[in-house]
């Protein structure tokens, strides 16, 4: 397979659908909260009851012009819905609300790794309510399934990327700093898990060199990174077989089986005009002047980019800047840091290597222990005045962030505090060089490298706490 996939291009399309996080719906006054009592949230607007009026929010719109901004998007003057026309259970009006040709973002793009990946459009929308299927939810053996309509309703913005992308990697990379920008600028919490953020992955593939696209598959049901790279590499083979053997790849809608690793087909793919899209009549066009779009604009936070270059800036080795943006709670934290005058390396050396390995194994999220930017700014200081070295402050990171302790209290509680007095390290340097005569005798006659192992008993008889230059110094001294 490895050997055909050099004959073939793959091309691949992203269709995301981002939960915006307003208090309430699209179109109604309800909630739209994540995990609350089934059909709580269920307003007659919600219902699609005869007679009902949807009402446009308007943080809805201030979100899509903000996540456009920040997509370098052009933000259309003038906007319409309409009607997107299907039966679904979830969906008791039997249309979804959309925007079909006058998206609310036309044109833009987002950089990945230094490549322009383009965004064709981006529009809103209503979400669907939610099957909870037989066997799911303590029905197990039941035959029927259960519909909640909390869901019904809550705005979305479909974010359409061009058929930029070239390798599932690219796709992951693209989907991932999709992610953090939502993020950053606070429109959508971007839990794929939870559905807030969900993608629709467009592959097809062509003989190398040739310019026109094969035919794509779309793929549904992708609710991670990891099976977004793997549902396309799948994707790919599948292709690949199918074209050698002589058949045609058809375009359809198939779904991802993450325990399988299989995609299957769901359905043929609808055209547009399946849906028989209309002008929604019960909602005006929507305008959005030159000045709604600058008080908008006013609003952006740093975008990952940004923060990346700033952190640059700082002293950061690339590498790092871009492993703490791509997490937004440790980004947060950090800000924290530094604007509490907490040294950018130290802090970076802690947040990278013993908090970054303590909330792998733990798997938490920094905002999940109870370590405070103020904590770790006054570990730092520690170091920074050598009160402590930086190895008793490896030691004590993870108890503050299991105790929430000050390193102040648990240096003094523990008696931690650096060896600076060049007595003590004398007195100890030379009962270890008394207790060691063939190593001073070896090292005397030419091992330079047994230096190391004198500055290693003295760190161990003193815990760790001896000042290390002053150890260097004196053992300098002594052993002449
Ligand atoms: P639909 O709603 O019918 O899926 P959209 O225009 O909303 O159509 O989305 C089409 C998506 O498929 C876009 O992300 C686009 O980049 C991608 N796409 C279009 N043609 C191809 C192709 N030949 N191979 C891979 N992706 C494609
Ligand atoms: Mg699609």
């Amino acid at each position: 397979m490895e050997d055909l996939r050099e004959k073939y291009e793959v091309v691949i399309g992203l269709e995301v659908h981002a939960q915006l996080k307003t208090n309430t719906k699209i179109f109604a006054p309800d909630g739209c909260e994540f995990g609350n009592e089934q059909n709580t949230q269920i307003s007659p607007i919600t219902l699609g009851m005869p007679g009902v009026l949807p009402v446009l929010n308007r943080a809805v719109v201030d979100m899509g012009i903000l996540t456009g901004l920040a997509l370098n998007c052009e933000i259309a003057h003038k906007c319409k819905f309409d009607r997107k026309q299907y039966f679904y259970p979830d969906l008791p009006k039997g249309y979804q609300i959309s925007q079909y040709d006058e998206p609310i973002c036309g044109k833009g793009y987002l950089m990945v790794n230094g490549k322009k990946i383009g965004i064709t459009r981006a529009h809103l929308e209503e979400d669907a309510g939610k099957l909870v299927h037989a066997g799911a939810d303590g029905l197990a053996g039941s035959s029927y399934s259960l519909v909640d309509l909390n869901r019904a309703g809550t705005p979305l913005l479909e974010i359409v990327s061009e058929p930029d992308m070239r390798s599932p990697q690219e796709a992951r990379e693209y989907m991932e700093e999709l992610r953090n920008i939502v993020r950053y600028v606070g429109v959508c919490d971007g839990n794929l898990e939870e559905g807030s953020m969900r993608c629709d992955a467009n592959i097809s593939i062509m003989p190398k060199g040739s310019n026109k696209f094969g035919t794509r598959a779309e793929i549904k049901n992708v609710n991670s990174f990891k099976a977004l790279e793997r549902a396309l590499e799948y994707e790919i083979d599948r292709q690949i077989e199918l074209v050698e053997d002589g058949e045609e790849v058809v375009q359809e809608t198939r779904l991802w089986d993450d325990n399988a690793g299989v995609t299957r087909s769901m359905r043929g793919k609808e055209d547009a005009h399946d849906y028989r899209y209309f002008p929604e009549p019960d909602l005006m066009p929507l305008e959005i002047s030159q000045e709604w779009i600058d008080r908008v604009k006013a609003t952006m936070p740093e975008l990952p980019e940004q923060k990346r270059q700033r952190y640059m800036d700082l002293g950061l080795s690339e590498y790092d800047a871009s492993v703490i943006v791509a997490q937004y709670e440790l980004a947060m934290f950090f800000d924290e840091v530094l604007k509490a005058g907490g040294n950018p390396k130290i802090a970076v050396n802690f947040l990278m290597g013993e908090v970054a390995a303590y909330l792998k194994e733990q798997k938490l999220s920094i905002n999940e222990t109870k370590l405070t930017p103020e904590n770790l700014v006054e570990l730092i200081g520690l170091i920074e005045k050598a009160t402590i070295s930086n190895n008793i402050g490896k030691q004590i990171i993870v108890e503050m962030m299991e105790t929430g302790e000050k390193a102040s209290a648990i240096v003094e509680k523990k008696g931690l505090s650096q060896i600076s007095d060049t007595g003590a390290i004398k007195e100890i340097a030379q009962k270890i060089i008394d207790a060691n005569p063939s190593q001073v005798e070896a090292y005397r006659g030419g091992k330079d490298k047994l230096f190391g192992f004198f500055v290693g008993q003295v760190m161990k008889e003193t815990k760790g706490r001896a000042n290390p230059q002053s150890v260097n110094q004196i053992l300098k001294e002594l052993l002449g």
